[in-house]
């Protein structure tokens, strides 16, 4: 046992003198920060997403408890609803989408520049919730990409932003290759 915690000892003073010993980054003495390019703007992407909320039913008073200052988005970098899809980069699908809205949400996915994201809110959103039938559409990833699904009728705030986080996590491991996804079929409405 103490030959084992000696040992581990020895090791973590080993590590910890290599870091202390440091790498190129010390060498040029803290003047600058080498990164990848593609982890740079990875990581100022992720803070700073420009939300468009598709709010269609019930669960838009849940989006207005995570936008409001309770839940404080803006903590994520995402804190700016834009109502043009141009201005957007993230599209949040809160609520129920039926069969007559689905071209329009089609639409308004195909006017956001890449790189954009998705993100489906509630379980209407995620798989047509408890509207089996005819009218509703049966989960939104039928009409286009989604990158990250919050369950839930209507999901906690903190489900929201545990969404969000995974979001953030996604765009950070992205690679610059995965775009452009390219235009969501119309004909598929
Ligand atoms: S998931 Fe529930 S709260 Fe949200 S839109 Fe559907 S029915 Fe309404």
């Amino acid at each position: 046992m103490g030959l084992k915690l000696s040992r581990w000892r020895a090791t973590r003073e080993l590590r910890v003198g290599q870091r202390d010993s440091g790498g190129p980054e010390r060498l040029l003495d803290g003047s600058v920060v080498l990164t990848r390019l593609e982890a740079a703007v990875n990581w100022a992407r992720k803070y700073s997403f420009f939300l468009y909320p598709f709010v269609t039913a019930c669960c838009g008073m849940e989006f207005m408890s995570v936008a409001g200052p309770r839940y404080d988005v803006d903590r994520f970098g995402a804190a700016l609803p834009r109502f043009s899809p141009r201005q957007a980069d993230l599209l949040m699908v809160v609520g129920t989408i039926s069969h007559k809205q689905a071209p329009i949400l089609v639409k308004v996915y195909n006017q956001m520049a890449e790189p954009k994201w998705v993100l489906a809110f509630g379980v209407c959103a995620v798989s047509g919730g408890f509207y089996d039938n005819y009218s509703v559409v049966q989960g939104i990833d039928t009409l286009i990409p989604v990158d990250v699904y919050v369950p839930g009728c209507p999901p906690r705030p903190e489900m929201v932003l545990d969404g969000l986080l995974q979001l953030q996590q996604k765009v950070k491991e992205e690679r610059w290759s995965d775009w452009p996804r390219g235009q969501a079929p119309v004909s598929r409405c």
